[in-house]
């Protein structure tokens, strides 16, 4: 799975003073998985180490970029040296960007616009961040100081992992029978991040309008990349469970379902991580042989090493 990432977060050596901000759940954690493609726009445009730059206030909605030493306005190269860039790793088959925050050119949405007088107006996206977010509207993004949050993190790996399974899907020229067999497999994930738009998508494929594939696939792209993007919660997580619960509350004993249903509780009451009523529940699937909730992504969203749904933090 190729990744777009800030160079300086994967410890090149390349900031304005010629150090790093090395990223060890990046490089060691998600790095298990993941093939990087560093880039850098200010390296580029003026070498390291440089002068500092910073964005300030244009227009209303707009900004150009100076630098700190000789305030000349130095939009141009950096604009110029963020096409690079941009153009570099658009030749790759990216299923995510991560982006070095505060940055005026990586941050993403934390980067500082300052007024003429010197006064922090706002934060808004870095220049490179900028070309990112509006060239790859559907692409997983985030900043690493985002990534410290295990709630933020857990739904950002989610949403990588997700995203690439479906372009693996694309690449080969699906049917609309193996369509729907992703569909069903995503079913709790997708209820867990947004219920109303799980629906949506089970009208898309449901395809009552009779359009042809091509077009349905185009539409079922756009809304499940959308609904990936949707934060999940305990309490839609919860609801997921006693729904998943629905499927095994035949087959196992009262004292097992007791012990379910109190560990969803648990859960929803940030004494266990969701791992706990999780494991439980694909223990009762394999055991009695409840395929349909066995091949449920929700239960395995990513690699299991990654153990993000071991931390309590990780539900909100
Ligand atoms: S421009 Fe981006 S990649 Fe380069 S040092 Fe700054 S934050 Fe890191």
């Amino acid at each position: 799975m190729k990744i777009a990432v800030s160079a300086c977060l994967l410890g090149e050596k390349i900031r304005f003073d010629g150090g790093h901000k090395h990223d060890r759940f990046i490089t060691k954690q998600l790095g298990e998985f993941a093939q990087y493609v560093p880039f850098c726009p200010e390296h580029l445009a003026f070498g390291t180490p440089r002068p500092t730059i910073r964005l300030v206030e244009d227009t209303e909605d707009s900004y150009f970029v100076q630098s700190n030493k000789s305030q000349e306005n130095v939009s141009k190269e950096l604009l110029n040296s963020s096409q690079s860039e941009f153009s570099r790793i658009q030749n790759e088959p990216l299923r995510g960007i991560i982006l070095k925050s505060k940055s005026p050119s990586c941050g993403l949405g934390s980067a500082l616009v300052y007024r003429e007088n010197g006064y922090a107006k706002e934060k808004s996206d870095g220049m490179f961040a900028k070309m990112c977010r509006e060239q790859f509207p559907l692409l997983p993004m985030e900043e690493e100081g985002r990534l410290n949050d295990p709630w933020l993190r857990e739904n950002f790996v989610m949403q990588l992992f997700a995203y690439d399974d479906f372009e693996n899907l694309k690449a080969t020229n699906p049917s609309m029978k193996e369509l729907v067999a992703f569909h069903q497999s995503y079913k709790f994930m997708l209820q867990a991040k947004n219920d109303v738009m799980y629906r949506e998508l089970g009208q898309i494929v449901g395809n009552h309008d009779n359009l042809t594939f091509d077009v349905l696939f185009g539409q079922y792209e756009v809304l499940f990349k959308t609904t990936i993007a949707q934060k999940s919660s305990i309490r839609k997580n919860r609801n997921v469970l006693e729904h998943m619960a629905g499927f095994v509350k035949d087959k196992i004993s009262d004292v097992e379902k007791e012990m379910l249903h109190e560990q969803i509780r648990e859960y929803a009451d940030k004494i266990v991580p969701l791992i706990a009523p999780l494991s439980r529940l694909y223990m009762f699937a394999k055991n009695h042989e409840v395929e349909y909730l066995v091949g449920q992504k929700f239960l395995n969203p990513y690699p299991k090493e990654l153990a993000l749904r071991s931390d309590i933090k990780s539900g909100k």
